[in-house]
């Protein structure tokens, strides 16, 4: 191996595979969860059917079954535990199998594992508890594909598309201030629990703007 070729093929700490999002997780990932080392309120769920990023082949897709991934920044897609001043991980000593396996020089290892044995809420949750419940309950009301219909029939002038889909937001956002505030649960789990709020999702997958009321009642 000649000097520059070793030069590329070691980190440099240029932190690109870090500003473009946080990992994916998977199930080699649980015990980094569960031992508290990464929390869940640092979580945020991409549900099926959700269009996202591909991070091997670059191209936007629509998820086949539902992604817990690391969350980014607010205001762009760095990840959240990616430390600016010193280009470093702040949960390197934990950091996912992911973030364990790229090599930006050669993207083999992470193609290998890449979308096998990706973790889901149910991992973290269990079958029979009341919040794998409750996500149930919220999944059973507003799929994604349900969500992507209506939108369709809402384009076409279907009236009753408009209504149902202006229902469902409601929906969602009524029933994220009741898991907050009946289920006690903290804001910062909303997003892992039951992915994010859908009027965001529309917005941002069909190009929809929703206008909400005074009320908090979503319409589009
Ligand atoms: S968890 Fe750490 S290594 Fe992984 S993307 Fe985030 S900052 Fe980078």
């Amino acid at each position: 191996m000649d000097e520059m070729n070793h030069e590329i093929m070691a980190c440099r700490r240029c932190g690109t595979c870090c500003q473009k999002g946080g990992p994916a997780l998977h199930l080699a990932d649980l015990d980094l969860i569960n031992s508290g080392n990464i929390p869940l309120a640092s979580l945020y769920t991409l549900r099926k059917g959700e269009r996202a990023i591909d991070n091997v082949s670059g191209a936007r897709v629509r998820l086949t079954s539902e992604i817990v991934k690391i969350k980014s920044r607010p205001d762009s897609e760095t990840c959240m535990s990616y430390q600016d001043a010193d280009k470093a991980c702040a949960i390197y000593g934990f950091r996912p199998l992911e973030c364990r396996t790229l090599e930006c020089w050669n993207t083999a290892p992470l193609v290998q594992i890449y979308a096998e044995n990706r973790l889901t809420r149910r991992d973290l949750l269990g079958e029979r508890t009341w919040l794998a419940e409750l996500v149930q309950a919220h999944e059973d009301e507003c799929p994604i594909s349900r969500i992507e219909v209506l939108v369709e029939g809402r384009a076409s002038g279907d009236p009753s598309a408009a209504e149902e889909l202006s229902r469902i937001i409601r929906y969602d956002h009524h029933f994220r201030n009741l898991v907050a505030e009946k289920g006690k649960i903290s804001p910062d789990l909303l997003d892992f629990l039951l992915g994010r709020p859908l009027e965001g999702i529309i917005t941002r997958q069909f190009g929809v703007k929703i206008n909400r009321s005074p009320q908090d009642s979503g319409s589009s």
